[in-house]
């Protein structure tokens, strides 16, 4: 496939709202080792709300359906993914314009835009144990196989392992953003549930990609 269409995104944001929904035990395990206990939770009641907001067909422009996405977001979820989350698909939104399609380097650049946006209202570096720890890879990953002449679905397949990596990687750092950070050392030892859930944002677009 050399663009990803509208419907493909749609595809997308489904199948990442059911993955979160059968993984919310987990996340929630996760955060409650190093924050509040809520992520799965959180990310289960967004994208459902998400769902019901598309429940009615998707948009036809790609702007269209990932504001849609991030405004319900932002919205619906009270911890910080909401706001975080929300603002990388209005970024990405943004980014990507009134278009009914993305070619390889476009979808890219609109992810790269949602990761900056992160970063605008996060402030987080590299190996302050967050998402952004996999999500950063994640897009290097897919700008890095592009270059070397990758299809769109082996660009997205790249940056899904390199997510998951990313993911695995916040296990032993100590975390200096967000509610973990309040434990100091204690911090450390586990995995990062906002990475864990990108680790699963870039899982399932390789996925639907793939079709
Ligand atoms: P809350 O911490 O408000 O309960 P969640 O539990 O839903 O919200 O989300 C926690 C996740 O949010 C963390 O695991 C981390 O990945 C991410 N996070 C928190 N603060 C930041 C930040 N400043 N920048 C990037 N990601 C962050
Ligand atoms: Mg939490
Ligand atoms: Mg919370």
């Amino acid at each position: 496939m050399a663009a990803v269409d509208t419907a493909v995104l749609a595809d997308w944001v489904s199948r990442f709202g059911t993955a979160v929904t059968e993984k919310r035990d987990w996340l929630t395990e996760l955060d409650s080792a190093i924050g509040d206990a809520d992520h799965g939770a959180n990310m289960a009641r967004g994208m459902s709300a998400v769902g019901e907001k598309l429940a009615g067909g998707a948009p036809g422009t790609i702007d269209e359906l990932l504001k849609t996405v991030g405004m319900t977001l932002v919205s619906s979820v009270g911890g910080a993914s909401g706001p975080l989350y929300g603002t990388f698909f209005l970024r990405m939104g943004m980014a990507a314009g009134a278009v009914s399609e993305l070619d390889g380097p476009a979808l890219a650049t609109a992810l790269r835009a949602g990761l900056d946006g992160i970063v605008a209202r996060g402030k987080a570096e590299a190996g302050d144990k967050t998402m952004f720890d996999a999500m950063a890879p994640a897009v290097d990953a897919m700008d890095a196989a592009l270059a070397e002449g990758s299809t769109v679905a082996d660009a997205v397949t790249a940056a899904a392992d390199a997510a998951e990596k990313g993911r695995d990687a916040t296990l032993p750092l100590v975390a200096r953003k967000g509610r973990a950070s309040y434990l100091g050392e204690r911090s450390a030892g586990h995995l990062d549930p906002g990475a864990a859930s990108t680790a699963i944002l870039f899982d399932t677009l390789a996925a639907a990609v793939a079709g």
